[in-house]
Parts: structure tokens; sequence; C-alpha cells
């Protein structure tokens, strides 16, 4: 059920809507409600017994408590983001041990309800803290309550020195289970890490076999796909040409057959990267399956598309490819299209094929350039020439 909205507009403006805001504020509004309990617990005490003193108590509750107020204020404000600890933390617990050793000295024969309180504090500061500020709250905690223990034992009339002595080691006690806890939680969380980035990894390396051809390195078609359909509605917007251009090798089965599968892969390896050199940055080049490849060209003309393209096939025809005995020869036929406006990138694909296959007719090993015809309105089967 969805909480209704003026109970969720009033969490708005209690902690915020900033999402990371609203986290501290929360965790700071929670260590002041906790401070309020004990301040009251407190107050409690020092209304029962004879031998506390009540002024001082109220006072110290109302400086304990409006210390946290005024930090969780602060948090609410957003000045902290800039800082360090944008949560407080240190300055948190800095106030509240200190305001425990005062409620040490404070509290009387009740004062032996103080280190548990500590041990809250301490416990829930440590998630946030690295080993060494542990370690310096921990000094401190020490260094606080020892003074208190001795100011206690000096002012308490009936101070019962064993009883302070448990105390002190209550206090040292929980310090180790916080280190020891705090040292815990930094190899969970350098574990975490590590896990992460090893999916972050993982996930990198599945995204390229997902887009890539392993043999030539190029995109494949299904990332060729989504390329073309971002620049068809690129140059919707734009006017940008785009030209698309269907490679395919000749007679690659001989090559195949005649010098073996390995030497195909070569042969292949040293068409893509040639075709890739010759073509600029901002040009793709696919391989679309076997010995077929889609080149997309932009900012072009398709008279330079064109000159282009005759270049590739002769930088082919120029390549040597080694193998066992010798070395072997490829050439490229070429069909290219340009893409109309308003037409689909699909149509485009079929006329760059259909000029393809036309420079295969023709006796392969040249650039066919596909008439510039718009999608049949009337349906059936646009029939290969
Ligand atoms: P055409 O001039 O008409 O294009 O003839 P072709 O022999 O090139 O055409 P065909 O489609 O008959 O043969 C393509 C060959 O490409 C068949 C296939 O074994 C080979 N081939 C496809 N993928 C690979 C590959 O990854 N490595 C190797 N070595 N050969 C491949
Ligand atoms: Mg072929
Ligand atoms: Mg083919």
């Amino acid at each position: 059920m969805r909480p209704p909205a003026r109970w969720q507009r009033l969490k708005d403006v209690i902690l915020s809507t900033d999402p990371r805001r609203r986290t501290l504020v929360g965790m700071a509004l929670l260590a002041l409600t906790l401070m309020a309990g004990s301040a009251g617990v407190m107050l409690l005490v020092a209304h029962s017994s004879t031998t506390v003193d009540q002024t001082a108590v109220q006072w110290w509750a109302a400086l304990s408590v409006g210390g946290l107020v005024v930090m969780t204020a602060f948090i609410r404000s957003g000045e902290t983001a800039r800082l360090r600890d944008p949560s407080l933390t240190i300055p948190q617990m800095v106030w509240t041990i200190t305001s425990g050793a005062v409620a040490y000295v404070l509290a009387g024969d009740a004062r032996g309800l103080v280190p548990s309180v500590l041990a809250m504090i301490l416990f829930f500061g440590t998630f946030g803290l690295t080993v060494a500020e542990v370690i310096g709250i921990g000094v401190y905690a020490l260094l606080a309550f020892a003074s208190a223990i001795g100011v206690s034992s000096r002012f308490n009339a009936n101070a019962s020195g064993y009883l302070d002595t448990a105390y002190a080691l209550m206090v040292l006690i929980v310090l180790s289970g916080c280190i020891a806890l705090n040292l815990r939680i930094q190899r969970i969380r350098a574990k975490l890490q590590q896990q992460r980035e090893a999916l972050a990894q993982a996930l990198e390396v599945n995204r390229e076999l997902a887009t890539r051809d392993e043999l030539t390195g190029l995109i494949n078609r299904r990332a060729m796909l989504d390329l073309m359909a971002l620049e068809h509605r690129r140059s919707l917007r734009s006017g940008r040409p785009m030209l698309l251009a269907q490679l395919d090798i000749d007679h690659f089965k001989p090559i195949n057959d005649q010098h073996g599968h390995a030497a195909g892969d070569r042969a292949l390896q040293a068409f893509a990267g040639t075709v890739r050199a010759s073509v600029r940055d901002t040009d793709v080049l696919a391989r679309w399956g076997g010995e077929e490849f889609v080149l997309m060209l932009t900012d072009t003309s398709a008279d330079h598309a064109r000159e282009l393209l005759e270049r590739i096939r002769q930088a082919v025809q120029a390549l040597e490819i080694a193998h066992s005995a010798g070395s072997l020869q490829l050439t490229v036929s070429i069909g290219l299209a340009q893409h109309l406006p308003g037409d689909t990138v699909e149509h485009t694909l079929e006329r760059a094929d259909q000029a393809l296959y036309h420079a295969k007719a023709l006796g392969r090993n040249r650039v066919v350039v596909a008439p510039a015809t718009h999608r049949p309105v009337a349906s059936g089967t646009s029939a290969r020439a």
C-alpha cells in the first residue's frame, strides 16, 4: 500500500528529497532519538535520587540533546555535503562520548548505566569509520572515561573502587569488541568491492562478446544494426548523408578449399584490416557474416564514397596474404547505396545488396552504385535484377 501523500511530504520536509542526504539525516535522527532516550533515563534517575544534582542533570540533558539537534540541522541543511565526513559521525561520537563521561560523574550510584550506553554509541558509529578512526575514537573514549572515573571517585562520597575498575574494564572490553568488529566490516567491504569489480569486468567482457566479432575485431551484425538505426535517426534530424556498402569477398570458398581454413581466417583478418585502414574513424565497418561486410559512411557524398570504395577495391587486390606454399590474393565486389530521407535502413541495405549482386554478375572485383529509388509503394517482392 502506498503511504499517504501528506506523510510522504512530511518525510520530504524532515529528511529532504535528496536520497543521500535523506540517509544521513535519518541516521542523525536515530542517534538523536537514542540520546533523547538516554537523557530521559538520566532525568528519571535525578528525579528519584536524593544524591544526584537535578539542575546539573537538566543542564546536561539539554546540552547533550541540543548538541545533536544542532548537528542534525547542519546535516539537513546540506552544508556538510562538502565535508570529508558529511554524516558528522566523528563529531557526533566525540559529543556523545563526552556527554557520557559527564553523565558518569553526574549519575552517582546509577553510573553503572553509562558504559552500556557507551557500548551502543561505539557499535553504532563503528560502521562508518576506518580502523584508524575507530582506534582514535577508542583512545578518546578511554581518556574521557578515565577522567570521569577519576573525578567520580573524588566527588562521590560512597565511591566504590572496585566498581569503577569494573566499569573501566567494561569500557576497554567494548572498545576491543568495536575494533575487532570494524576490522571484520572492512574485510567484508574489501571483498564486496572485489566482487563488484570482477562482476563489472565480466559484464564488460560479455558486452564485448555480444557486440564484436572475435576473428576480425570488427563489430558484429547486431551492433551494426543498432548503430545504423542511430545514424538513421541522426540523419533524419540533421540531414547528414548516410551511405551503406555491402562488401563480399570474391570466390572465397576456393581459398578455404585450396589453402585451408586457417589461411582463410588470416585472409579475412587481412581484408578487415585493409578496409579499416582505408576509411575514417567515424566510418563503421562490421562483419555482417562469413566473408560479407557492411560499411557505413557518413558525412560524405555518393561520388566521394564511390571513389573511396574504388580505392578499397584496389587495396584489397594488392593484398598479399602469406600461406604455407606462397601467398594468395583476394578481390572484392562492392554494392553501394545512399540512404534516402524517409526510407528504412532495411531497404537501403537491400538496395546495396542488389548492387552487390550486379557487381558479382558483371564479373566481380568491382563497385556498383544502386540507383536512388525509394521503397516501392505497391506491395510485392523486389526481385534481384
Ligand atoms: P562469391 O564470389 O559468389 O561471393 O563466392 P564465395 O565463394 O565467396 O561465396 P560463398 O558464399 O559460396 O562462400 C563463402 C565462403 O566463406 C564459405 C565459407 O566456408 C567461408 N567462410 C565463412 N566464414 C568463414 C570464416 O570465419 N573463416 C573462414 N576461413 N571461412 C569462412
Ligand atoms: Mg563471396
Ligand atoms: Mg558471400
